[in-house]
């Protein structure tokens, strides 16, 4: 079993012979080693001088479980016995940061290293002031120390409480999570449903942690899914968009939306995205294209900004609350910005939508009938608005699901490749398509006149 891992990880993880005693067995105090090179040097900086201070401290969680796997840690956390208050006093450029879960952040130029104090169980005497939960059992406030061991246990899941003690260095294991790193399985510490309970959270987590590492899950961590995501409902919306963007730009949408679906965590995120998938199969085969599209432009090093995610989201919504559908009528387009601002306001009751993502995902909607719009200079000033690439991008998004836009998308992409004859050429064509009104025309006439007169100037 661990000759797996250690082919997987490929040298960066080497067991220590101390712990192993030569034995092939897991050992029963588990400790490994990992390769020093490719932890932060900022990280190990900051456990150095919380050592120099007389602190123990150790690197912790996420890294420890990428390091073992072989991919790269996003971020470095520390886990140490000083007190939030004792930490910022050891480091000039560092600030406290959270109420609920009070931490602190050590700057290290571009980088920052989280540094927690290890949590302990709550006590009544507690409450109140470091503690506090919910009815429900979530917990509200979690800022009662403890030891390295009691820290363990309140981590989420046996593959995120590994400790790294960089002088020794030994991986420690308090949880068996090596064993499940081994046969690669998401398993919660502790009783599920109340590990879920105290954080709704933990569920997300749980899936994106399953596709990132295409890990199973536990059958005991699994169970208790569907009957409490109806949880998600008590978590702040502002914590549930910072989820959403993880889940969704971790390059694996498809896959984590499949998942959320299961779970009927979806609906608790995108009510009503879930029910306009429930009504149309239309709907969903435009969300699995558009989450198809923002893997492979991550997958391939481009960027998707999350104003493009939300509008493809909630397009299916949108068309479902237009009084006509758009083939056959395109909505005016102060209907529109309307319609879309209700649509935000709504989501955000869920996973708040910041207005510098609320603005262009509008924006998105409102070009798809701005793009129709091509006489005159109309066509060359779209083609310099900033928001044209992306409502170029969602137009051949929809097309490409079968939406009929009378074959907009095309002309849009011959528009671009043409040089300036043939632009003006495609213009004419259009203008011959469409007349001006006449009540457009009668206007310009009596304006000419009206200047001719000399009544305007
Ligand atoms: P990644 O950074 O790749 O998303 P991570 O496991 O490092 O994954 P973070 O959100 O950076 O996740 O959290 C760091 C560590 O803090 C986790 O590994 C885990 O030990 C602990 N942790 C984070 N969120 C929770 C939670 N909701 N409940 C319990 N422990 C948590
Ligand atoms: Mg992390």
């Amino acid at each position: 079993m661990l000759k797996k891992i250690f082919k997987s990880v490929d040298g960066l993880f080497k067991r220590s012979d101390k712990a192993s005693g030569g034995s092939q067995q897991l050992p029963s105090k588990k400790k490994y080693t990992l390769e020093q090179e490719h932890i932060s040097k900022n990280a190990l900086e900051t456990i150095k001088k919380l050592h120099k201070e007389g602190y123990e401290a150790y690197l912790v969680g996420g890294c420890i479980r990428d390091l073992l796997l072989s991919l790269r840690p996003k971020d470095f956390d520390v886990a140490t016995n000083a007190t939030p208050e004792q930490v910022k006093k050891i480091f000039r450029n560092s600030r406290v940061i959270g109420r609920r879960f009070k931490l602190v952040h050590v700057f290290w130029g571009k980088e920052t290293i989280e540094v927690a104090t290890f949590r302990g169980p709550h006590s009544k005497d507690d409450i109140a002031t470091d503690a506090a939960q919910h009815s429900s059992g979530r917990i509200l406030r979690d800022n009662v120390y403890g030891t390295i061991e009691q820290d363990a246990t309140r981590r989420d899941f046996t593959i995120n409480a590994f400790y790294y003690d960089i002088v020794k260095k030994q991986v420690l294991d308090h949880v068996n999570g090596l064993e499940d790193i081994n046969s690669k399985v998401i398993r919660l510490i502790g009783n599920p449903q109340k590990r879920y309970q105290e954080d709704p959270v933990r569920m997300l987590r749980a899936i994106r942690f399953m596709v990132k590492l295409d890990f199973s899950i536990a059958s005991e961590t699994e169970q208790p899914l569907n009957q409490l995501s109806y949880l998600l409902g008590d978590i702040p919306a502002a914590r549930l968009f910072d989820e959403v963007l993880k889940l969704f730009l971790s390059g694996n949408a498809v896959k984590i939306f499949t998942l959320l679906c299961q779970y009927n965590l979806f609906s608790y995120l995108f009510p009503l995205t879930a029910k306009a998938l429930d009504k149309s199969p239309q709907a969903e085969k435009f969300i699995r294209q558009a989450l198809i599209n923002t893997d492979d432009r991550l997958n391939s090093g481009k960027t998707v900004n999350p104003a493009f995610l939300y509008a493809s989201l909630l397009w299916p919504v949108l068309l479902e609350h237009l009084e006509k559908p758009i083939s056959e009528n395109l909505p005016n387009l102060l209907d529109l910005h309307d319609l879309a601002n209700e649509l935000i306001a709504e989501q955000s009751k869920y996973t708040t939508i910041p207005k510098r993502f609320g603005i262009p995902i509008r924006e998105i909607w409102e070009a798809q009938i701005r793009l129709t719009r091509r006489q005159g200079k109309k066509a060359d000033a779209l083609l310099v608005h900033p928001r044209f690439r992306a409502g170029y991008d969602f137009l051949l998004l929809r097309e490409s699901v079968g939406e009929d836009t009378a074959g907009l998308g095309k002309w849009w992409t011959c528009y671009q490749q043409a040089d300036d004859q043939q632009r003006r050429t495609m213009i004419r064509q259009v203008n011959g398509d469409k007349k001006p009104s006449r009540r457009k025309r009668y206007h310009y006439k009596s304006k000419a006149k009206n200047k001719a007169e000399g009544k305007i100037d």
